[in-house]
């Protein structure tokens, strides 16, 4: 039935000769996924604490996203944004019940770095300006755009010169910010957790700070949510924070592994905005749709915001209470975890991948656990095991 290749070496033979060599590869080849758990082709299986950077947030296979998305491939998988469409409709009216209040508007694109660069063009065309400011060690995707706003120069020297001026000030810090935002500023772009750079959390009043600031400047506020949306124990962080950005951008976990990205405007971005200025042939399509209604109902009707709020507190203090001479702390909110170490993460993200549990890292120093949302305690037990194992 299907065609695929069955043994190890051939496989890892075949993408070392014919993919370009960007990724540093984990030896593993993951095969199938099963609720909480992933398997390889050997027939191993792992306690999944990464869901591909936050985006399974169902889980694998999950029953009734299987069951969705099967039925709107039957139906009508593909179909430009030119033509309406009922599940585009019935996604935008679920997508009313969790935006924050003001973003009203909707723009749907195939990933995060696309929703970034929509953000972006929007921010400029909506002031007029052309700079925007953005946060050291930030990330926000690696399309030219969205490359220009991330901060690590790993990622940006190799492609300079960069579109445009950006400037990157320190994170949660509101006189550097304002020392920053001048009459030329179109955006100040934010992630409300920084992901990438180590889970870091910004204040809420740095968040109230930015939206002050940016609103008697003339500029906007574009809040990256595209790894903090949905697993942080509310649809999004900027309402923890009781903040209203102009731009919200998210897409990791929005449609559960289908490729999605998704731009919030308010009324005034979006009126700016000239019709037929932007656009993407895959964006909006039925079959994103359906996944992301699917995955949207499936947090709601499953109580998985409170249960990522009650998991992660739990994972938090479990993890600080192994008193580990190796941790030198604990951070995040809900599913969004950072352990820092003393020591580089590498290896103990290897002893975790031979113990059975695959995990991620977030700069250097950072172990990061973003698991699916449907753990259970079993899981939370099983991860706790594991970790009391590598770092004692
Ligand atoms: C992953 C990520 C992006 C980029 O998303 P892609 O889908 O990989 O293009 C942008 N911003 C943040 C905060 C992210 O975590």
């Amino acid at each position: 039935m299907t065609a695929t290749i069955s043994e190890l070496a051939a496989i890892q033979r075949i993408e070392q000769d014919y993919q370009l060599p960007l990724y540093a590869k984990r030896e593993i080849a993951l095969v199938r996924g099963e609720g909480a758990y992933l398997f390889d082709s050997e027939g191993r299986r792992y306690l999944d604490a990464m869901s591909n950077y936050g985006v399974a947030v169902l889980g694998h296979a999950d029953p009734a996203f299987v069951a969705a998305v099967t039925d709107q491939l039957r139906t009508l998988s593909t179909g430009h944004q030119s033509f309406y469409s009922d599940v585009r409709a019935a996604l935008l009216q679920a997508l009313t019940e969790i935006a924050p209040p003001r973003l009203t508007r909707a723009f749907l694109a195939n990933s995060g770095a696309e929703a970034i660069e929509a953000a972006l063009k929007f921010a400029r065309v909506a002031t007029g300006r052309p700079k925007i400011v953005a946060a050291k060690r930030a990330y926000h995707g690696r399309t030219l755009g969205a490359l220009a706003a991330t901060a690590d120069p790993k990622y940006r020297a190799p492609f300079e010169p960069l579109p445009f001026g950006v400037t990157h000030v320190p994170f949660d810090d509101a006189n550097a910010l304002a020392a920053a935002v001048d009459e030329e500023t179109a955006a100040v772009i934010l992630e409300p957790i920084q992901g990438e750079a180590g889970v870091y959390a910004a204040s809420d009043a740095y968040l109230r700070a930015v939206r002050d600031l940016t609103a008697q400047r003339g500029a906007l506020f574009i809040a990256d949510e595209v790894q903090t949306a949905f697993r942080v124990g509310a649809p999004f962080a900027v309402g923890q924070a009781g903040v209203t950005p102009d731009i919200l951008c998210t897409a990791k976990a929005l449609a559960n592994g289908f490729p999605i990205g998704l731009t919030l405007v308010t009324e005034a971005v979006s009126a700016a905005v000239p019709a037929g200025s932007h656009g993407s042939t895959f964006g909006g399509n039925p079959l994103a749709c359906r996944a992301a209604l699917v995955t949207l109902t499936a947090l709601r009707e499953r109580d998985l915001y409170a249960r990522s709020a009650d998991l992660g507190a739990e994972i938090r203090e479990r993890v600080a209470g192994l008193g580990s001479p190796k941790v030198r702390q604990v951070r995040g909110r809900g599913l969004m975890i950072g352990i820092e170490l003393k020591e580089r993460v590498t290896p103990t993200l290897r002893a975790l991948q031979t113990r059975g549990v695959l995990a991620l890292p977030a700069g250097a120093l950072t172990l990061r656990l973003l698991p699916p949302l449907v753990w259970q305690r079993e899981q939370v037990d099983e991860l706790l095991a594991a970790l009391s194992d590598v770092l004692a």
